[in-house]
């Protein structure tokens, strides 16, 4: 790790509504925001593009996508008008190699994964932002090793996030319990935490843990943090925020390179209101 290497961050990002509130989650994701110094770019793994290919965004403008199901008309008028960066793309697509690398220059652009932590993170929207796609059709390893090719890039001035949820079951919300944690969730939570507040390499692990099945039961949102602890091998993060959701979701996020504790002070949890008629499980969250 050399003088000018980036910080990193994996940021739980829970109800897509965290975009338009502030509490002591986004309280935190800006807190980290103005601690890092100025990235070059901003380089996303959100949990909200789990696809067929590995692809990275390569448009120039990026259109803000507002993928998701019943929320209200405010969360749809929300933009984020960060510029792209093709050069970056093109880097990815170096670094990550033997694994082919698509450039994406019109399907995808700015998830909600990606700006509803950004809108609070870095507000101006002025630094460039790049997305990395999940690969549905590779295992954990996969990702874990392709979070480890991408560390130098944070040689390079690039700040790089992962954006999901460590425990993210949606068939098992209940949004009558904004914040509190099943036991379960609670148990897998604290293992992670372990996990990676001391060695990030033995993450893998992790998938053998007795409540694995509910707390990860699709790997969309739980891949995002496998490539930030294979960013940090033996580096061990720090935690930004936690806390816990609508019962199964983890509100949990690291940092890498950098600690800012104060963030994680107590305050009102996480945006509490539900899709308007959709179940949590159709509403993309
Ligand atoms: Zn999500």
């Amino acid at each position: 790790m050399g003088p000018q290497t980036m910080p990193a961050a994996f940021i739980g990002h829970g109800n897509p509504m965290n975009a338009l509130e502030r509490n002591r989650y986004t309280e935190a994701w800006r807190t980290f925001g103005a601690s890092v110094p100025k990235p070059r770019a901003i380089l996303v793994i959100s949990a909200h593009w789990y696809t067929n290919a590995t692809a990275v965004t390569a448009m120039p403008r990026p259109r803000t996508i507002h993928d998701f199901y019943g929320f209200p008309q405010p969360l749809f008028d929300v933009e984020y008008p960060a510029p792209g960066l093709p050069e970056l793309a093109t880097q990815v697509a170096d670094v990550v190699k033997p694994t082919w690398c698509g450039a994406d220059v019109d399907s995808w652009g700015i998830d909600h994964g990606t700006w509803s932590v950004l809108v609070h993170a870095f507000p101006d929207a002025s630094i460039p932002v790049v997305q990395l796609a999940l690969n549905a059709f590779k295992d954990f390893d996969h990702h874990l090793e392709l979070g480890r090719k991408l560390a130098q890039l944070r040689d390079d001035g690039v700040l790089i996030i992962g954006s999901g949820n460590i425990v993210h079951n949606l068939r098992a919300v209940d949004f009558g319990q904004p914040d509190t944690g099943y036991d379960w969730a609670l148990r897998f939570d604290d293992a992670a935490r372990e996990q990676l507040e001391s060695n990030p390499t033995e993450i893998a692990a992790l998938d053998s843990h007795p409540d694995f099945r509910l707390a990860v039961p699709t790997p969309d949102h739980y891949l995002p943090m496998l490539y930030i602890a294979g960013l940090a091998d033996t580096e061990p993060l720090n935690l930004l925020v936690d806390g816990h959701a609508a019962g199964s979701i983890s509100m949990a996020a690291y940092t890498l390179g950098l600690n800012c504790p104060e963030a994680a002070k107590p305050g009102a949890g996480s945006a509490a209101l539900s899709p308007d008629g959709f179940p949590a499980a159709d509403s993309n969250l």
